[in-house]
């Protein structure tokens, strides 16, 4: 097979993945490879792109190429992207999530707001995989080989490092500002609360909580009882930032 070069245009801020300050690449190529191998060995991973033409035709990540031609690639929600519906390459109602063992705050901001996200800080590589797989689940990571794994469907490489960034960045990306529902779900194991009754839950109170609350919520899972205590206030007040960063965005 006689060399054949591909040119690669990254789109939005995919250019981030490039690791350096260009937004086009060229790669030689002496045999068949799918586009999306072209895409991934430049250091994007497939769960970051929405949208590839190849030669200004929408393509799917499996299409084969064989011979010179031009790449565009795009992210979701690049407002500057062609208008394509039909040939999205990402779902945009993911709801449920998994996150990798590093991002602990990430996952106590998102299961404040009511996100579904599973997380366990000792889980190895493979079983983070087959958790997003098996559950239908996004994989929110810092570790974009784990994206890169072909199995994983759906996933999100977080750009930021700081929790509150990172935060708004899956809000964003997935389009979930509408569906939060703060303090409905455990911050310790994320089963949904339900309220509870105080005298079904008045064992596990210390005295000044038994004397000064009346309500309370506890976890269907591990049993954790919510109240709106002191550190209610503090979690009032993260749940303020990140909707006021949100909305911030909208004003822009
Ligand atoms: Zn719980």
């Amino acid at each position: 097979m006689n060399p054949f070069t591909i040119r690669l245009a990254f789109h939005g801020d995919l250019p981030f993945f490039l690791g350096s300050k260009v937004s086009t690449v060229e790669r030689q190529l002496s045999e068949r490879t799918s586009v999306k191998d072209v895409i991934e060995a430049c250091g994007v991973p497939h769960t970051e792109i929405d949208l590839i033409l190849v030669n200004g035709q929408p393509v799917d990540f499996a299409v084969i190429l064989t011979q010179d031609v031009e790449v565009d690639v795009y992210p979701p929600n690049e407002i500057r992207s062609p208008f394509f519906p039909e040939d999205r390459l990402q779902v945009c109602d993911i709801e449920k999530f998994v996150a990798d063992g590093h991002v602990g705050k990430l996952v106590r901001d998102l299961r404040l707001l009511g996100i579904d996200v599973a997380y366990d800080p000792l889980v190895e590589d493979q079983q983070l995989v087959r958790i997003a797989t098996s559950e239908n689940r996004a994989l929110l990571t810092r570790d974009r080989r784990l994206l890169m794994h072909a199995i994983v469907r759906h996933g999100y490489y977080l750009r930021s490092q700081d929790p509150l960034e990172q935060t708004l960045e899956v809000l964003r990306r997935f389009d979930l500002g509408s569906a939060l529902a703060p303090f409905t779900r455990c911050l310790r194991c994320n089963a949904p609360l339900e309220p509870a009754e105080k005298a079904n839950v008045i064992g596990q109170l210390e005295p000044l909580t038994k004397i000064y609350y009346e309500q309370f919520r506890r976890c269907s899972g591990c049993g954790q009882v919510y109240w709106s205590g002191s550190h209610f206030e503090k979690l009032q007040k993260r749940i303020e930032t990140i909707r006021s960063h949100l909305t911030g965005d909208s004003a822009e």
